[in-house]
């Protein structure tokens, strides 16, 4: 029910850590943080409870990366537990996705993968689209990253907040917006993003509320490029000052 990331300069895991807390009064049963650095693969910490708990299990995790995405879950397929938690991950291990929202087609998109060799580990609706978009760059080795999550998301509908992360592509954070809420905090050389502002008010005062059917491609290098998700058609960002 809430979602956190980050790229820039400071602890990722402390940001993403505190910016859960901040989301907690969201109500939520299960939580989990992924980290990415370069040359290595992700590091992956998701636990059935509380923020605290999720701290218990991860604390190995401080220091250790500039990017990272966190999620706190309010389960609707699957039952609370530390499998169907979030993040979850693509079969070949390479991209990860946290979810808020339903994807109200995942029964045959799971048929169509499992038909072409994908297995699953959880019972939720989010695992499919980690595997589809996995999909669409399997079959087009010439696919970028956006174009895949983009791909993907024009075969399912539903209502989603997404964040996603490919470990080829360290430092990237593609994010989505159908129905449910998603804010990006522009910083100087570092950006946020989080279901409402509330966990990054703190560090910026400019955000950009990603609007309904958009999606965004996040990084140091390139900036914020919005694009909407059905025909990649090219967004000029309305960015906000936060008066929090
Ligand atoms: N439908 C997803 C699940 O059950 C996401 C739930 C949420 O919004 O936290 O895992």
């Amino acid at each position: 029910c809430g979602i956190v990331g980050y790229t820039g300069f400071q602890d990722a895991y402390e940001v993403v850590i505190n910016g859960l807390r901040r989301l907690e009064y969201r109500g939520y049963d299960s939580a989990g943080i992924v980290l990415d650095k370069e040359n290595s693969s992700f590091e992956v910490a998701k636990t059935k409870g509380k923020v605290d708990d999720l701290v218990a299990i991860s604390e190995n995790l401080v220091g250790k990366s500039h990017v990272g995405m966190g999620h706190t879950r309010w389960a609707t397929h699957g039952v609370p537990s530390d499998r169907n938690s979030h993040p979850h991950l693509s079969n070949n291990g390479k991209i990860a996705l946290v979810h808020n929202g339903i994807i109200e087609n995942y029964d045959t998109i799971k048929i169509m993968l499992t038909e072409k060799g994908f297995t699953f580990k959880s019972e939720t609706d989010t695992e499919i689209l980690v595997n589809l978009i996995q999909y669409f760059m399997d079959i087009d080795s010439s696919l970028d990253f956006p174009t895949a999550v983009r791909f993907a998301l024009n075969e399912v509908y539903g209502a989603y907040a997404i964040t996603v992360m490919h470990d080829d592509f360290p430092g990237v954070l593609v994010v989505a917006r159908l129905g449910s809420p998603l804010a990006i905090g522009l910083g100087n050389n570092e950006y946020f993003i989080a279901s409402d502002a509330s966990p990054f008010v703190e560090f910026t005062k400019e955000a950009v509320y990603l609007e309904e059917g958009h999606m965004a491609t996040i990084s140091l290098e390139k900036g914020v490029d919005i694009r909407t998700i059905k025909d990649n058609e090219k967004i000029v960002p309305h960015v906000q000052e936060l008066k929090l």
